[in-house]
């Protein structure tokens, strides 16, 4: 039996393995297309050196980040616990960045200067940030780095759009000379300069930030010697999606930068962080199909995993595929992939306690029917694209239901378990 589809090595009969074996809902993930995904961004041209760093809150399993640190990514980290699981998977603490909306003060700033003496990357967000950590720096001669607010971004919704003047990421041009007037007094220099517009990015912003940070270089960083593009490279996870062109997008960054070295005489290497690139598509949340009900609008099927395993179409109104593999391990596909054989209209919700529980929601949180054939009760729903931001992003405790176990379809085609499904108990456990 093939594929859910042409970019996948996950079977229908792997799937219902996996949900005989561990039980729904449950995530699966794809190891040969992580895999796939990390090369090709390795291999993504540039003009003086490439790191690339897999931003881990897109999947942050132990299994998945030592499979991508094995590859030779860096990560990139969103929180300091994060730098603490990276550091607890094995990863080496002179690989990981971190970029945060937090501020480290009190009793965390002792574990974030034992971590920058170790080789942690610091990205500072904002003047605040920078204050905290400056005398130490400083005094440890620990170089950081610099999160800009471009003043333009791009997202797949508003609401991922971390560029422009509706958002508060990184220090806004506006405040650069107070941030560079602080760091002189301190004899603190910028050498890593970042931008990261937003997740899945339109592509001409993407390649338009190019520019526009090489610029904001050229005019306020004398002494950067690395430049990243952040992430946001968009991955297609609709059919008739397109993905972001990593080598058209490689082209164009190592050109400017060349061109900028020929202006300047600076050689700049170059960084990017793909999260969902790297892990959406290798991910699918399995679930099963519960009951079907109507209202004089629609038809519902009514699955046992929903918003506290996929929160993004609640979230965003964000599209996944739907896959319907039927009790025998027959594919039955929804519409986005062949509407012709489809005679059945559904609405694919969820089983919590919210109308907003459905798999299947438009930009304004309206319900809308997707083409399949019609499936029964005991049926498998599979959701793809649900390999970033799923598991990661879940409220998987809201009406207490169990955080979902984890489960790796690996390159030699083994089922591995990767995170055991939560218990009651453990649900309950800090509350006294
Ligand atoms: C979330 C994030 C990324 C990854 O974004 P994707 O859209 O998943 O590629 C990269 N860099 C930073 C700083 C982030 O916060």
């Amino acid at each position: 039996m093939g594929a859910l589809n042409n970019f996948s090595n996950i079977t229908p009969k792997a799937i219902t393995e996996a949900a005989e074996r561990y039980g729904t809902p449950l995530y699966i993930y794809d190891e040969a297309l992580i895999l796939e995904r990390s090369n090709e961004c390795m291999k993504m041209p540039n003009a003086y050196g490439l790191t690339v760093r897999y931003a881990m809150k897109a999947n942050s399993n132990k299994a998945v980040l030592k499979l991508i640190v094995d590859k030779g990514l860096h990560l990139d980290a969103s929180s300091l616990n994060e730098v603490l699981r990276a550091r607890l998977a094995g990863v080496k603490t002179d690989k990981i960045m971190l970029t945060t909306q937090e501020t480290i003060s009190d009793e965390r700033r002792g574990t974030l200067q034992e971590l920058l003496c170790d080789g942690l990357k610091y990205n500072i967000c904002s003047l605040h940030q920078l204050r905290l950590v400056g005398d130490f720096a400083a005094q440890n001669n620990i170089d950081v780095g610099i999160r800009i607010h471009p003043g333009v971004g791009s997202g797949e919704s508003a609401t991922r759009n971390t560029g422009d003047d509706y958002s508060c990421f990184g220090v806004h041009l506006a405040d650069l000379s107070e941030l560079h007037e602080y760091a002189a007094s301190k004899g603190i220099v910028f050498r890593h300069i970042h931008v990261h517009i937003g997740s899945g990015a339109d592509t001409d912003m993407w390649r338009q930030n190019i520019d526009i940070e090489l610029n904001i270089i050229k005019e306020h960083f004398p002494n950067a010697e690395t430049v990243s593009f952040g992430g946001g490279l968009k991955e297609a996870r609709m059919p008739g999606e397109s993905a972001a062109d990593i080598t058209l997008l490689g082209n164009y960054a190592k050109q400017r930068i060349e061109a900028f070295y020929e202006e300047t005489g600076r050689k700049l290497k170059m960084e990017i962080e793909p999260g969902t690139y790297i892990a959406a598509n290798s991910g699918y949340a399995v679930t099963r199909l519960i009951d079907k009900k109507k209202t004089a609008r629609s038809n519902f099927i009514i699955t046992d995993g929903g918003m506290e395993i996929n929160s993004r179409p609640l979230l965003y109104g964000s599209k996944h595929p739907i896959y319907i593999i039927s009790q025998c391990g027959t594919k039955l596909v929804s519409s986005e992939f062949s509407a012709k054989e489809h005679d059945f209209e559904a609405v694919v919700a969820g089983k919590c306690c919210e109308s907003g529980d459905c798999q299947t929601l438009d930009m304004d949180g309206h319900a809308i029917a997707r083409k399949m054939t019609q499936p029964e009760i005991g049926d498998i729903v599979v959701i793809g694209g649900a390999g970033a931001y799923c598991s990661s992003m879940a409220p998987y405790n809201y009406n207490s239901h169990q955080q979902a176990p984890e489960v790796m379809l690996t390159c030699d085609e083994e089922l591995k378990l990767i995170r055991k499904r939560q218990t009651l108990e453990q649900m309950l456990e800090n509350e006294i």
